[in-house]
């Protein structure tokens, strides 16, 4: 994807996709890339310099400036399966952490990991966490099922927001109960945990989703003006009714 017309006064123009064999002259695969340490060769993501390499015009996905359009168009479903195969990784988390409760190997202070308080909260916390977050997508693949993946768009960004968050937080609590093993590559927990720290980041990352949200949420502000200036109406025609003297909340309650 590249600049094609930076001139465009729609800005939403300017960008093409063009496919480019890797084996065009004029590129060079400066190294691989590791995410947070683990190797994702040679499917995963390389460091490339382009240098004036030429494709054939046929090589343009969908036509010129359309390449936005190409792009949101694979983020949403791309997002929410990230999000699925995150719940996915936090249910077998949850299984390695529910067996080491009850591994009889395993017995600091006399006790089994699963019969510390901290740990059985912690499991229940787990629990709920996975279940509300399987809810949350589940409406995300709903609405976009239904109603198309820009209705779904809200829907989409709330699971993305949530989910990776959740899953490093459950498979972390994970990590603790397995203790120094769950920190190795004894357990899959650590790269589990990575790869739910990367979808963080991955086709977007949760603060710009964060800040979509929240400058969509502040759109509805001044329909609650309103609905608050109805609330006060109220509480002056019960205050009148029955004969008391209604005080005024300042700041909170608009003239009416
Ligand atoms: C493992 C991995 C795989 C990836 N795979 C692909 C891929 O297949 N295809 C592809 O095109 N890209 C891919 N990416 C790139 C990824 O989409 C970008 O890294 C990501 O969108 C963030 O862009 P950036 O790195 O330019 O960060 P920046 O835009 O520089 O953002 C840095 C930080 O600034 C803040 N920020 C930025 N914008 C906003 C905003 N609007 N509102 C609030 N805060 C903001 C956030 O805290 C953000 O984390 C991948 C990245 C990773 C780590």
């Amino acid at each position: 994807m590249g600049c094609s017309d930076p001139d465009n006064s729609n800005k939403w123009a300017r960008h093409s996709m063009v496919i480019v064999p890797t084996n065009a002259p004029g590129i060079t695969q400066v190294r691989n890339l590791t995410i947070m340490g683990y190797d994702h060769a040679p499917e995963g993501h390389g460091e490339y310099l382009y240098e004036n390499v030429r494709v054939p015009i046929e090589n343009m996905i969908l036509g010129e400036g359309r390449a936005f359009e190409i792009a949101q168009g694979r983020l949403g479903p791309g997002r929410i399966h990230h999000c699925m195969r995150l719940i996915g990784q936090c249910e077998r988390a949850y299984e390695l952490a529910l067996i080491r409760c009850i591994d009889k190997r395993k017995t600091p202070r006399g006790k089994l990991i699963g019969q510390f308080d901290s740990n059985i909260e912690r499991i229940a916390q787990m629990r709920l966490e996975i279940d509300q977050a399987r809810l949350v997508v589940l409406n995300a693949a709903d609405t976009m099922d239904v109603h198309g993946n820009k209705a779904g768009r809200y829907a989409i960004a709330q699971s993305k927001i949530l989910i990776p968050n959740m899953a490093t937080r459950v498979i972390d609590g994970c990590m603790q109960m397995y203790g120094g093993q769950g920190l190795t590559q004894h357990t899959p927990l650590p790269e589990m945990w990575t790869y739910a720290r990367f979808v963080r980041i991955a086709d977007g990352p949760d603060s710009a989703h964060r800040h979509q949200v929240g400058r969509d949420e502040l759109k509805a502000a001044e329909a609650f003006v309103e609905r608050n200036k109805e609330y006060r109406r109220k509480y002056l025609r019960l205050a009148e009714d029955m004969g008391g003297k209604a005080e005024t909340f300042w700041g909170i309650t608009p003239d009416v």
